[in-house]
């Protein structure tokens, strides 16, 4: 054969066999999954801002606005060119806008402003979309939301903050904020000597003349988005470890002592800032009794804790799309990958994991929807919630690894998605609570109040009799939680049985029959094949594939 002659001069190839780019697409519209979800589990009111938010989220514009924010993270300006120090943090204008975007569809906000019933489940579904296109801006957006029920907890607190919390605005202009009608709001626990043990923290806080006002002292190892308005924090008083609101201005309209040491050198996240800081003597009010710190800020632990679980499956879901579009347009050996056996079964399994992490989530925010009337789903949130953010974080490493081989190389390289996805997926694994400490508090919870082991049965019995797989999965599952309460060795594998036995119901009750079988056919057995792509052949591979597929 004659050597082919090179197009031009400069050219050496034909491009071929290449994907073309995802196209711009509905992140609401095109999920199935959370639609349906989101109709279920009592928020079909708030399909059309979804549908609004997911239609912005999939253009050109928002992907690179994110590609912005990550290639430029922020930088801490410590000091002002004449020499003043002003603990600063520089973002990049498109952060700013993905902040602003954010806000103005709600993500924050919508729980506590809700029209009807089902504001925490409009809030999962808002912000599955929004980690799906950036998670850096999740972190303060979460936290912002998660603040709430701290903030209202004392009414001149609320009257003074609630306004600018939940308003659909952004403003990042460095101003005390009573002069913002929007703000922003932090949380500073972790010190160095302990982050899962806050009885350890070492910062004090004396009391000032007026009631409730201290003045604190010490550090925090861990302050994300420092840029934030106001930091909920805990401080040793006499009395113990006690809850504060630190604004980053006093009330005189001067800086609040708020010291950015520096600014950590993150493994992901890297378009939002997370710091180390200093008080001194820096002026904080407190929030609920001295001493009970700990029963104040877990409050917000615990809305933090459910963004942490649905973010997982929306880091699920883009990875996913991700891998089903560059497969379905990519060749190897004559024919497209999509369309091998062993691909299809790693993709099916893939989209498999995805769809039971967005079921039990979506379950586990109805839950916080349903708290406030009723003790049994009050309950039924703690144990979700702790399960679901512990299983869901455990499995998604994998599940992104093995989304990113999907795309041989190129999902190696910046210029796709996925090491963004990569980088991220450990973070919610580790903030607000750690693997072996979510597992420990499941253990604890199930040991002290025996009416949410009830509960719990009472969730998962609605679906006795739909799967023999299943029913024997909750029969195993009862024998361990009556065999092993009391240790704590076998605290992680309660969790994930509770955990994949909830998403087992929720399946066989709810989703597609062929993800249910497939789901029932691998995750219940415990001798189960840890890795993606080993579902028994003879599935309706198709139907599930065609879940994540995005067409033009
Ligand atoms: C990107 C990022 C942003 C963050 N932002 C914030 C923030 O804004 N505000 C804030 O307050 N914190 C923040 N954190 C801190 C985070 O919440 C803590 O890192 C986390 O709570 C763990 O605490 P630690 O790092 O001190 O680890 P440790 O408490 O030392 O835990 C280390 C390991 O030991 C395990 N462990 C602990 N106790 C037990 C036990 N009894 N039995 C068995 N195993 C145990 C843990 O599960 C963990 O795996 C952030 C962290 C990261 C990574």
């Amino acid at each position: 054969m004659r050597p082919r002659q090179p197009v031009s001069t400069f050219e050496t190839h034909e491009v071929t066999n290449q994907p073309p780019p995802l196209p711009e697409y509905n992140l609401f519209d095109s999920d199935l999954i959370l639609r349906q979800a989101v109709e279920r589990e009592g928020a079909s009111w708030a399909a059309g801002k979804a549908r609004a938010f997911g239609a912005v989220l999939g253009t050109e514009r928002v992907v690179g606005l994110a590609r912005a924010a990550n290639r430029f993270p922020p930088e801490l300006r410590s000091f002002d060119r004449f020499g003043h120090r002003i603990d600063e943090v520089e973002h990049h204008p498109a952060y700013h806008e993905l902040m602003a975007l954010a806000k103005a569809h709600e993500v924050h906000s919508i729980a506590w402003t809700a029209p009807q019933p089902g504001g925490h489940l409009a809030h999962m579904a808002l912000e599955y979309l929004l980690v799906q296109a950036e998670a850096g801006v999740c972190c303060p957006i979460t936290m912002t939301y998660a603040s709430m029920p701290v903030m209202i907890r004392d009414p001149s607190i609320a009257a003074e903050w609630k306004p600018r919390i939940i308003a659909p605005a952004y403003d990042p202009r460095f101003i005390p904020a009573a002069e913002k009608t929007a703000v922003t709001i932090g949380m500073a626990m972790t010190e160095k000597q302990g982050g899962s043990d806050v009885r350890t923290n070492a910062t004090v806080a004396i009391p000032l003349g007026t009631a409730g006002d201290f003045e604190l002292t010490g550090h925090k190892w861990f302050c994300s988005a420092p840029m934030s308005d106001a930091f909920l924090t805990l401080a040793q008083t006499s009395s113990g470890l006690s809850c504060f609101l630190v604004p980053r201005w006093r009330p005189d309209g001067t800086r609040n002592p708020f010291h950015i040491q520096r600014l950590k050198d993150k493994l992901g996240d890297r378009s939002n800032a997370s710091s180390e800081i200093e008080y001194r003597q820096t002026r904080g009010r407190l929030i609920g009794e001295e001493g009970q710190g700990i029963r104040v800020i877990i409050d917000m632990v615990h809305h933090t804790r459910l963004d942490t679980a649905l973010a997982a499956a929306g880091l699920m879901r883009q990875a996913v799309v991700q891998a089903v579009h560059h497969t379905t347009h990519r060749m190897a050996f004559g024919r497209l990958l999509h369309e091998q056996p062993l691909m299809r079964n790693v993709l099916a399994d893939l989209i498999v994991e995805w769809v039971a992490a967005t079921m039990l989530a979506a379950r586990v925010a109805r839950s916080f929807d349903e708290s406030a009337l009723s003790p049994a789903a009050a309950l039924f949130s703690r144990i979700g919630v702790a399960v679901s953010k512990y299983w869901i974080n455990k499995r998604l490493p994998g599940h992104v690894c093995e989304a990113l081989e999907c795309l041989g190389g190129s999902g190696y390289v910046e210029d796709s998605v996925m090491p963004r996805l990569y980088r991220q997926a450990p973070l919610n694994s580790i903030w607000e609570g750690s693997g072996n400490v979510i597992c420990l508090d499941v253990l604890r919870t199930l040991r002290k109040e025996p009416a949410a082991v009830e509960v719990l049965f009472a969730e998962v019995n609605s679906a006795r009799g739909a799967d023999r797989r299943l029913d024997a999965a909750i029969d195993r599952l009862k024998g361990s939680l009556h065999a092993s309460l009391d240790q704590e060795i076998h605290a992680r594998r309660i969790a994930e049985h509770i955990a994949v036995v909830l998403q087992g119901v929720l399946l066989v009750r709810h989703a597609p029959a062929p993800v249910a079988d497939a789901f029932c056919a691998s995750r219940l057995d415990d001798g189960r094949c840890g890795s993606y792509g080993a579902l028994p052949a003879g599935l309706a591979f198709d139907e599930i594939i065609e879940l994540a597929r995005i067409s033009a």
